[in-house]
C-alpha cells in the first residue's frame, strides 16, 4: 500500500523542507518537494502545515501509566508501548532496575510477550545490577553485584539486550564493555565514580556511551575531569541527556550541546511510573517516591528517581534553551540513538528508512505517530 503525508514540513538531520512523504508499505519511499507533482496513492494524509519529524526513540525508560516494566507485566508493557505513541516514541528500550536476577528474567519474559501494537521495543536496556554500590541513586543497593558476562548471556536468550549500563571502575568492568561489544550489546557507564584514568582504560576497551549524563557520575573537576569531563571532552561518545530541566540545569543542557552537537545526544525521558500520571504516591524498584509538581524523589533522602518527562516535552525544552534549529535537534530525538544502539533503517526521513514519523503541532504536541507506515495514534 502506497501512502502520501501531504503538506508536512519535514524535518530530518540536516534537512528541513515543506513536502509531502511518500511511503511504500512499511518504508519511506522518498520525499516530494512542495510544488512538485505528487503520485497516485492508495491512502492520502492531509498533514495541514504539522511538523513531520522520524519517531522519536527512547533509549531509557523505565515505565508509565503507573506500570514499570519491572512490574513483569505483559498488560503493562501493551499499555506503555500504547501510551508512549502520546510523546511520539516509536522505539522504546524497556529499561530495568538494579534487582535480583530472576526479577530481571521475570521482567524479559513479560517483554518478550509484548503484542506489538504501540511502539517498537527491539531490546531491553539494563541499568545496573553492575553499578557502583556508593553511587546507587534510587537504584536499590541490596542487589548490587559485580560484573558478570553470564548473567547478561542468560538474560538476552530470554530477550535481546541492547545496552547495558554499569560502573566502568568495577572488578572487570573494562573487560565486561568489551565482552558486551562482541555479543553486538551497547556497553555504557552510568551510577560510577569513575575516575578520568578508569574511563580511559573503558573507552580503549570501546566504551562510547554515558548514561543520564551528569547525573551519577563523577563531576568535571580541573586535575581529574571525572566522566562528565571525559563525555564533554570525546567527540566519539553518546550521551544520555534527561532534558526536563530537573536533572540537569538549562545552562547545563546549553552547554552540552554547545560542546557536543546534537549528534552525539540522545534524549531519553528516564520515565517511572508516574509519567502520564498525576502528583502523589509511587514506588521505583519497591522503594516509596513522591512526585510534587511532576518530579518524582525518593522518600528517604529525596534523591531523583527518575523522571515524568515526556519526549515530545524534552524536545520542545531543547528547542526553547538551545535556540538550535530543530533541523540540527532532531538527531537527538532517534538519530543519535539509532546509531549509539545499532537499531538499524530508523531516525531519518529517507528513502529506505522505516516510516516511523511523528507529526507535531507548532507547540511540539503530537498529533500523529505512525509506526511501519501505519498510523496507530492521533488526536
Ligand atoms: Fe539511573
Amino acid at each position: 500500500m502506497k501512502t502520501l503525508i501531504k503538506n508536512c514540513r519535514a524535518v530530518s538531520p540536516a534537512l528541513d523542507l515543506s513536502a509531502a512523504i511518500l511511503i511504500d508499505g512499511r518504508t519511506i519511499e522518498r520525499l516530494i518537494p512542495a510544488g512538485e507533482p505528487l503520485p497516485p496513492v492508495d491512502r492520502v494524509i492531509d498533514a495541514d502545515g504539522l511538523t513531520a519529524m522520524p519517531g522519536f526513540v527512547d533509549a531509557h525508560c523505565h515505565g508509565r501509566n503507573n506500570f514499570d516494566f519491572c512490574d513483569a507485566s505483559t498488560e503493562g508493557v501493551n499499555l506503555i508501548g500504547r501510551r508512549k505513541l502520546e510523546e511520539g516514541v516509536t522505539t522504546l528500550l524497556p529499561t530495568t532496575l538494579t534487582l535480583a536476577e530472576d526479577a530481571l528474567s521475570a521482567t524479559l519474559r513479560s517483554v518478550a510477550a509484548y503484542d506489538g501494537k504501540g511502539c517498537k521495543m527491539p531490546g531491553v536496556h539494563l541499568e545496573g545490577p553492575f553499578i557502583n554500590p556508593k553511587c546507587t541513586g534510587a537504584q536499590n543497593p541490596a542487589f548490587v553485584r559485580r560484573p558478570d558476562i553470564r548473567e547478561v548471556e542468560r538474560l538476552n536468550t530470554i530477550f535481546p539486550v541492547k545496552k547495558v549500563s554499569f560502573a566502568v571502575e568495577m572488578e572487570g568492568g573494562p573487560e565486561l564493555a568489551s565482552e558486551l561489544l562482541r555479543r553486538g550489546i551497547t556497553p555504557s557507564c552510568v551510577h560510577s565514580a569513575a575516575n578520568y584514568e578508569q574511563f580511559d582504560r573503558a573507552h580503549a576497551a570501546g566504551l562510547r556511551n554515558l548514561s543520564h549524563f551528569c547525573n551519577q557520575m563523577t563531576p568535571l573537576h580541573h586535575r581529574d575531569i571525572g566522566l562528565v569531563g571525559a563525555g564533554l571532552l570525546h567527540d566519539d561518545v553518546y550521551l544520555e541527556l534527561i532534558c526536563d530541566k530537573l536533572h540537569i540545569s538549562p545552562e547545563m543542557i546549553a552547554l552540552v550541546f554547545k560542546i557536543k552537537g546534537a549528534e552525539r545526544i540522545m534524549l531519553i525521558s528516564d520515565a517511572m511510573r508516574a509519567s502520564g500520571m498525576p502528583d502523589g504516591e509511587y514506588t521505583l524498584g519497591g522503594l516509596p517516591v513522591m512526585v510534587r509538581d511532576g518530579a518524582a524523589r525518593l522518600k528517604e533522602g529525596g534523591a531523583l528517581a527518575g523522571s515524568t518527562l515526556q519526549l515530545n516535552r524534552a524536545l520542545k525544552n531543547i528547542y526553547e534553551i538551545t535556540g538550535l534549529p530543530l533541523a540540527a535537534l532532531v538527531s537527538a530525538t532517534s538519530w543519535s540513538a539509532a546509531q549509539a544502539l545499532n537499531l538499524g533503517r530508523i531516525g531519518r526521513l529517507e528513502s529506505g528508512y522505516a516510516a516511523d514519523i511523528v507529526l507535531l503541532d507548532a507547540d511540539f504536541n503530537v498529533r500523529k505517530t505512525l509506526v511501519d507506515g501505519e498510523i496507530r495514534f492521533e488526536r
